[in-house]
Parts: C-alpha cells; sequence; structure tokens
C-alpha cells in the first residue's frame, strides 16, 4: 500500500544539511532563493534490497547538476554517497525512491544570489512503479506535448535543475486531464527528445533505437540499458529522429531512475506493441539492479 499522507506529513528522517532531522521538520523559509527562482537541483535514485543503484553516477550528476548552475554544493561525492546511505539505514528501508535536492538558501533576495547559503537534503521513501503495475502490462498511453525541449542555449539542459521541469509538470498535467499517462516531448527542432520525467527507446527489426541526448538528460537508465542491450548483441543506435520515423518503429519504452523500463503502447497517433525485447530488457534491468547479473 502506499502512503497517501502528504510528503511533508510522513515518519521517519531526512537528511539535512549533515543531520538527520525527524521528517515533519525538515523545512525551509518562504524567503528562499530557489523558491523563488528554481535555483535548485536534485536527483532521483532508488535502493534496491539496501542498495542504492549507481549511487555514485548519481551522487556525482548531483554535484555538476549545482556547478552548471553557478553553485558548489558543500559535500564531496563520497560524503553525499555516505549521507545517502545513511538516510536509507536510519529509516530502515531496503527498497526505496531517493530524492537528494540542493538549493539556495534564503540570505539575498532578488535575481543575483552569490551570498546564499548552499543547502542539501536527502530524503527516502518505499515508492513502487512509477506508472503503476497496469501500464507496465498494457503499455504506457502518451500524448504528444505542445512544450518542446529548450535548445541547449537557452537553459543549461544537462543540469538536472528543478526549473527544466517547469513544462513536464504543464506537459503531464495536460496529458493526465486528457487520459494519458505522460506525454512525449519533442525538442526546440521537432525532434523526438523524452517523456516528462524518462528517456525514450525505440524498437525496429531487433535494433535500438534512442534520440541522441544533446538537449535533455543523458539518463543515467538510458545508459544502463544501452550497456544491457549491446552485451545481448543487440545494436543500438543514438541518432535525431523525427516525428515521421515514429510509425516506422514497432516498439517503445521509457527508462529512468523511477520509470525503471516501461513499455508505451501509443504516442499521440501513433501505436506499438509491448513487445518481447522491451520485456527482456526490463528483466535485464531488474535482474541488474537486484544484483542477478552482474556489472559488466
Ligand atoms: N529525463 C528526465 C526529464 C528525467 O527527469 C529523468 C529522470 N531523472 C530522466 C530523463 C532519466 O534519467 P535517469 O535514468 O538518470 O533517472
Amino acid at each position: 500500500m502506499t502512503d497517501q499522507r502528504s510528503y511533508d506529513d510522513r515518519d521517519g528522517v531526512i537528511w539535512y544539511d549533515g543531520k538527520l532531522v525527524p521528517w515533519r521538520e525538515a523545512n525551509v523559509h518562504v524567503l528562499t532563493h530557489a523558491l523563488h527562482y528554481a535555483s535548485s537541483v536534485f536527483e532521483g535514485q532508488k535502493a534496491y534490497g539496501g542498495e542504492i543503484f549507481r549511487l555514485t553516477d548519481h551522487s556525482k550528476r548531483l554535484k555538476r547538476s549545482g556547478e552548471l548552475l553557478g553553485f558548489e554544493i558543500p559535500w564531496s561525492v563520497d560524503e553525499i554517497d555516505e549521507a545517502c546511505r545513511e538516510v536509507l539505514k536510519a529509516n530502515n528501508l531496503e527498497d526505496a525512491y531517493m530524492r537528494p535536492l540542493a538549493w539556495r538558501g534564503s540570505e539575498q533576495m532578488g535575481v543575483s544570489a552569490q551570498q546564499s547559503k548552499i543547502h542539501l537534503a536527502i530524503a527516502a521513501w518505499p515508492w513502487g512503479a512509477y506508472f503503476g503495475e497496469d501500464a507496465i502490462r498494457q503499455g504506457l498511453k502518451l500524448d504528444i506535448a505542445k512544450w518542446r525541449r529548450p535548445a541547449p542555449y537557452t537553459a543549461p539542459v544537462e543540469s538536472k535543475a528543478s526549473g527544466l521541469y517547469m513544462i513536464c509538470t504543464l506537459s503531464r498535467h495536460e496529458a493526465q486531464a486528457k487520459g494519458f499517462n505522460d506525454a512525449l516531448m519533442f525538442d526546440w527542432r521537432g525532434q523526438v527528445a523524452e517523456a516528462t520525467g524518462a528517456n525514450a527507446f525505440f524498437i525496429r527489426d531487433n535494433v535500438l533505437y534512442t534520440p541522441t541526448p544533446d538537449c535533455f538528460l543523458n539518463g543515467l537508465t538510458r545508459q544502463t540499458v544501452m550497456d544491457l542491450a549491446r552485451r545481448r548483441g543487440i545494436e543500438v543506435v543514438e541518432k535525431a529522429i523525427w516525428p515521421e520515423e515514429l510509425e516506422s518503429f514497432q516498439q517503445f519504452f521509457l527508462t529512468g531512475s523511477a520509470a525503471e523500463v516501461t513499455p508505451v503502447a501509443s504516442a499521440g497517433p501513433w501505436s506499438f506493441e509491448v513487445g518481447d525485447l522491451t520485456m527482456q530488457l526490463r528483466k535485464d534491468y531488474f535482474d541488474l539492479v537486484y544484483r542477478r547479473l552482474s556489472n559488466s
């Protein structure tokens, strides 16, 4: 059973600037720079059977995301790794979603924030399938978002920055209001990009295709799945994908730390089958995260 309580009203502890604090006390002031100007970056990672999958890669990306927003998180990658393990243990969790978040504090107000303190918090909670179990059997129904991933010269697109999610929330809300699970986003050029919180993969005649991540996150799950496919001798092609090509693909799936490997049944006017290769890669992914499959 998922916990229906609000995320500010739960039991447990949250790692907050070096200390474990009671869940309900992990708060910020309303004049926090990050709330006004989106000066925050975050991670989403999962623990499987007590181990956080690709933990150090997530901590490195968090540090890098901060740098891309012009700030340095005052904890090292090793310290962030350790803090993540500590918060998992302190909450007695084995299988959990984890959310590290770094943000500019309230020392300065206005667009400039050179004097603001950089904070870091890490929370963990049990979280099942991101899209629900039905979606996995039937495949997701995706809308086509009207918002487009921005050009790399208009935003720090390699950063997992909160501000970049504004159009994701808008797109997913619009999709859900129409009965879809999520939305597929095109980019500023009109090329296929990704979903609102997960990368996209397509299959045609047993070859895997995925858009080149030049204006959106090159997800860690994306990289893992490309590696798993190559291990099976499957050709992986990274390239620009235009919407016209979508009708030629037989399968479509999403990848992400939360989305894991989730099949897609339709995107706008295009339909796909929940096929064997998608389900095989999904199984390989779970074998890897639960350490039934070696890392190389
Ligand atoms: N794109 C977006 C917009 C995301 O939010 C995520 C989830 N972090 C991804 C892609 C997939 O990234 P990862 O596999 O590293 O979780």
